[in-house]
């Protein structure tokens, strides 16, 4: 018999019913050390005492009216995105795979605009992930993402992760974007080096394709700056953000300069529950909180000394590790072993981390984790890890 709840996922046996920092404490009252929070969505830990009177505070007064109305926090969360970033304006969703449908959308309607209606290819990379939406599996392609849900929607060429020179043949004055994470998080906490991103925006310059980054998991302070383009020194046209912006509260957003988004009128796109006042309550204070440089600068510090425990604990483990990569505080842990089997020794040792494509574990902790628990958490990750040496 199908269980109550649809069984798309695979659950580890576990529930969890309270949070505090980066730990979350099972409902047998076991603590556990999270470094998936949420799968980089709790950018503050659990239960921060600023992003819950952020939410009681609007709890309060009014939960939902819908966007026949203005929404003054959603005004105020778009000034301060449009403050910190590349950003003319921006659209709220309730998640990156909303965020990446209207990313599309305004690609097209972009192009329609412009009287080119039929340059619809958007060029994406392998092991991309943008949302399960029939859009989204479109874009990203993955065998496992798309199958038993064809036809899939037309327009999206994958090319090989990272291949600038695969871009470079691919791409001409047909090409209406070309969208990417500038670091995958699903595909294995892959980065791009920061001048392959920059000629990737030299030959959306040159053609005319529109650039469209998915910054859903490595956005919001997650690799040390407010969002990971920064790093490489360009701007986006279109970028969509999730995930963190709501510190746990289902929120997301497209930012886009003025020229990719000025065909998007009154009518065009729509939602019910994007940027509403307890969503938009919530993202400010993220916001107040994150997007500042002493946050940022703290980011960096606790990236630093958590790569540097993570390079000899891969090396006191050759058998179990094969490299430490990513940036900020989205690393990964490149394995010899299967994921899932660390991500198993780890609940042993009351740790939860996140697996990942290209045999990578994911560990992506708040962002304000405490030393002493990064500490800690290298401990445990030593342990399970020696469960696993053989
Ligand atoms: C998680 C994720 C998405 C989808 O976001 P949802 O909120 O799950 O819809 C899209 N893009 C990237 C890069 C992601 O990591």
């Amino acid at each position: 018999m199908i269980p109550h709840v649809l069984p798309t996922y695979n659950r580890a046996d576990l529930a969890f019913e309270r949070g505090e920092g980066s730990w979350a404490i099972a409902t047998d009252g076991t603590r556990y050390l999270d470094l998936g929070a949420g799968i980089a969505v709790n950018v503050l830990g659990h239960a921060n005492p600023d992003l819950v009177a952020a939410l009681t505070e609007q709890a309060g007064r009014i939960w939902h009216v819908s966007n026949l109305y203005h929404i003054p926090q959603q005004e105020k969360l778009a000034d301060q995105l449009v403050e910190s970033t590349f950003a003319d304006t921006v659209f709220f969703t309730n998640s990156g795979t909303e965020a990446a449908e209207l990313a599309i959308k305004m690609v097209r309607k972009y192009w329609t605009d412009q009287g080119q209606p039929d340059r619809i290819e958007i060029l994406t990379f392998e092991g991309a992930f943008h949302g399960r939406s029939t859009g989204a599996i479109a874009a990203a392609g993955s065998e496992k993402m798309v199958a038993g849900y064809g036809p899939l929607m037309p327009g999206f060429r994958s090319l090989p992760w990272g291949d600038i020179d695969a871009l470079k043949a691919a791409i001409s004055d047909q090409t209406a974007a070309v969208m990417l994470e500038p670091l995958q998080g699903e595909g294995g906490i892959r980065p791009l080096p920061d001048a392959d991103l920059a000629a990737i925006r030299a030959l959306c310059d040159q053609t005319g394709a529109l650039l469209v980054l998915d910054e859903v998991q490595c956005g919001m302070g997650r690799t040390g700056k407010l969002f990971a383009h920064e790093w490489a020194g360009i701007t986006p046209d279109i970028m969509m953000v999730a995930k963190g912006i709501g510190g746990g509260f289902p929120l997301g957003a497209v930012l886009a300069t003025e020229k990719a988004a000025k065909a998007m009128v009154a009518g065009s796109h729509g939602s019910t529950y994007g940027g509403n006042p307890l969503a938009c309550a919530v993202g400010a204070r993220v916001m107040d909180i994150v997007a500042t440089p002493e946050f940022l600068a703290e980011v960096n510090r606790k990236a630093a000394l958590f790569r540097q425990k993570l390079e000899s604990l891969v090396a006191a483990h050759p058998a179990v590790f094969d490299s430490v990569r990513g940036q900020g505080l989205m690393l990964g842990l490149k394995l010899k072993i299967a994921p899932a089997d660390l991500v198993k020794a780890g609940y042993a040792e009351h740790l939860l981390t996140v697996p990942a494509a290209d045999n990578t574990l994911r560990l992506l902790p708040p962002l304000n984790i405490a030393d002493e628990d990064i500490a800690e958490a290298v401990a445990r990750l030593d342990r399970a890890a020696g469960r696993l040496d053989g």
